[in-house]
């Protein structure tokens, strides 16, 4: 049977219109794999030379496998694609791992190894990166209702800058960095009202959303931002070094964030006039998409800076204006197509599913995971794929759902996707693009426990988080 037939026979009444049916369901689009993963001669997937089944076998499923040649690329990508495009206008950018994507002791030794900063928004993250032996200067504090204990915390460490987030919170660093005799590094998180949704923004004026400082002036008053800089401009225990924002996640285009820079760039002018004073720093966030299916097509991290240089260097010259050192916050473009989970599939189910006058089938795969592991399905609607993994199929394929093992009819892993007829109980499953997200807002519904993070590099594969056992889930019984 020919793919062409297959295809014509094959597309379902219910699929999303987007959906397509694979011409080759064995093939592993490389912009949605980490990079390694390929097919064995016998079909198994394997990464960096090492087979699925072997990781099963040693580290059981469900599993998150994690490329560390693929993570460490993406942040030399970022950091060399950014600094050579910036290079000429302000001497290079700091690049801030987001670490709220994906965060251990061993990757943030990756992060700082390769160059990079890191992003921290709460006191545990602070203490995750005290563990690695990251020096404070690298850390910036970010969070929109920090506690006096995480202010304090950011000062022990002396973090390279805390994001403030509120002319309240402005208020409370003053306070405690004056109480210490010290003078706080800080940023004030503006809201530039362009939000960048993944093919399209929209301007809005007023910010409808917790982050951030608004820069629209209503009723002829200054705006909140802009009493911010005075505030901060008159606090002796603290040191404004700059502005920032971020626009939004999963983001395709550079178009957002070029406007957003403008928008900040302007802001910074209008403070010199204003007050005499050049802001030396701009951080434009993060929020760079990247491929969870075949649909997505992200940008190269060099086409992305070439664009966002092109904007600040033509509106700083514009305005007047000296270049501030630029700042960026990748999270999800560094770690999220670095990983995929492994699942092993169990119950199958073909549900016939009425629309209009017809009837049409869905299969539902059920994998030992789920919801605990990858909530971001039902947190947002996010859109997956997956792929049989543990060997090859020339079956065709059929409309499926995959789907954990959790006690909610919304635990879904993958909506759609076509997978093979002939996929059977005891078949490992792949779900790309689970890097960022998907471990850090996982949870013990059901009292499941969390699965284990494996990195793989040059043909060895090794623990860096080991999976949760029965006995992590009752450490915190008082009853004995
Ligand atoms: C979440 C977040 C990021 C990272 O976003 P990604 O979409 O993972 O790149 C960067 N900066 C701030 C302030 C964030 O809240």
């Amino acid at each position: 049977m020919s793919t062409h037939e297959n295809t014509a026979q094959l597309e379902s009444p219910i699929a999303p219109a987007w959906l397509a049916v694979p011409d080759d369901p064995n093939h592993l689009n490389p912009s949605v794999w980490p990079q390694g993963a390929s097919r064995t001669e016998e079909g198994e997937l394997a990464i960096d030379g090492v087979k699925v089944s072997d990781l099963a076998h040693r580290f059981g499923t469900p599993a998150y496998i994690l490329s560390e040649d693929h993570f460490r690329n993406r942040a030399r990508a970022f950091r060399d694609a950014f600094n050579a495009a910036f290079a000429p206008l302000c001497g290079g950018v700091d690049v801030y791992y987001a670490g709220k994507s994906f965060l251990c002791v061993e990757v943030a030794k990756w992060v700082q190894e390769e160059g990079l900063r890191l992003d921290t928004c709460s006191g545990g993250e602070l203490a995750l990166a005290a563990r690695a032996g990251i020096e404070g200067p690298k850390l910036g504090l970010h969070g929109n209702n920090k506690s006096d204990a995480e202010i304090n915390r950011a000062l022990d460490m002396s973090v390279g800058r805390i994001v403030v987030d509120s002319l309240q919170e402005l208020e409370r660093v003053a306070a405690i960095a004056g109480m210490r005799q010290l003078r706080a590094p800080v940023l004030l998180r503006l809201t530039p009202g362009i939000h960048a949704e993944t093919h399209e923004f929209i301007a809005t004026a007023h910010e409808d959303q917790k982050f951030g400082l608004s820069m629209t002036a209503v009723h002829g008053e200054r705006s909140t931002a802009e009493r911010a800089v005075g505030a901060a401009l008159g606090h002796p225990s603290l040191e404004l070094l700059g502005v920032h924002c971020h626009i939004g996640s999963q983001i395709f285009s550079a178009e957002g964030f070029a406007l957003a820079a403008e928008k900040l760039l302007t802001f910074i002018a209008s403070i010199r006039d204003l007050h005499g004073v050049s802001l030396k720093e701009l951080d434009l966030g993060g929020g760079y998409g990247i491929a969870y299916t075949d649909l997505d097509q992200p940008k190269e991290p060099a086409e992305l800076a070439a664009a966002m240089a092109d904007v600040v260097g033509a509106t700083c010259a514009r305005l007047g204006i000296d270049v501030p050192r630029i700042s960026i916050e990748p999270g999800r473009a560094i770690v999220g197509s670095s990983t995929f989970t492994l699942y092993t599939v169990g119950t199958l189910k073909t549900i016939n599913v009425q629309h209009g006058e017809d009837i049409s089938e869905r299969r539902y795969v059920s994998v030992d995971g789920g919801m605990s592991d990858n909530p971001r399905p039902v947190l947002y609607g996010a859109t997956y794929t997956a792929a049989l993994a543990s060997r090859r199929s020339e079956a065709p394929s059929v409309l499926s759902r995959v789907v954990g093992k959790h006690c909610e009819s919304g635990d879904i892993v993958v909506k759609d996707a076509y997978l093979p007829a002939d996929l059977v109980a005891g078949d490992l499953l792949a779900v790309p693009g689970t890097g960022a997200y998907c471990w850090v807002l996982g949870s013990n519904y059901n009292y499941t426990p969390r699965p284990p993070v494996v990195a793989v590099s040059q043909g060895q594969a090794r623990l860096i988080l080991r999976g949760e056992t029965e006995e992590d889930l009752f450490r915190r019984e008082v009853a004995s």
